[in-house]
């Protein structure tokens, strides 16, 4: 899947985060990506901050303190209110 937005633009959530971290329709600003090697996916820093790291989707334990979303999730807030 490829991604339509990059740092700075401003995205909003496709769908419900399994954990209620965001739901879908919330907006944020995209901080940072990256491709995680665990399961080789591209995932975004909408600065959303954790205590003790999280456990990425494919089940690997990510240690910091910026939980990291798959970047899929999102999409670039200016192309979704063209395609509404
Ligand atoms: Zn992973």
């Amino acid at each position: 899947m490829s991604i339509d937005y990059t740092i700075g633009d401003d995205i909003a959530a496709i769908e419900n985060h399994p954990q209620g971290a965001f739901k879908k329709g919330d907006v944020f600003t995209c901080k940072s990506l990256i491709t995680r090697d665990c399961c080789n996916s591209v995932q975004v820093d909408i600065g959303v901050k954790i205590e003790r790291g999280f456990e990425c989707g494919c089940g690997n334990r990510v240690e910091g303190t910026v939980w990291w979303f798959y970047a899929s999730r999102f999409r670039k807030l200016d192309n979704l209110v063209q395609i509404n």
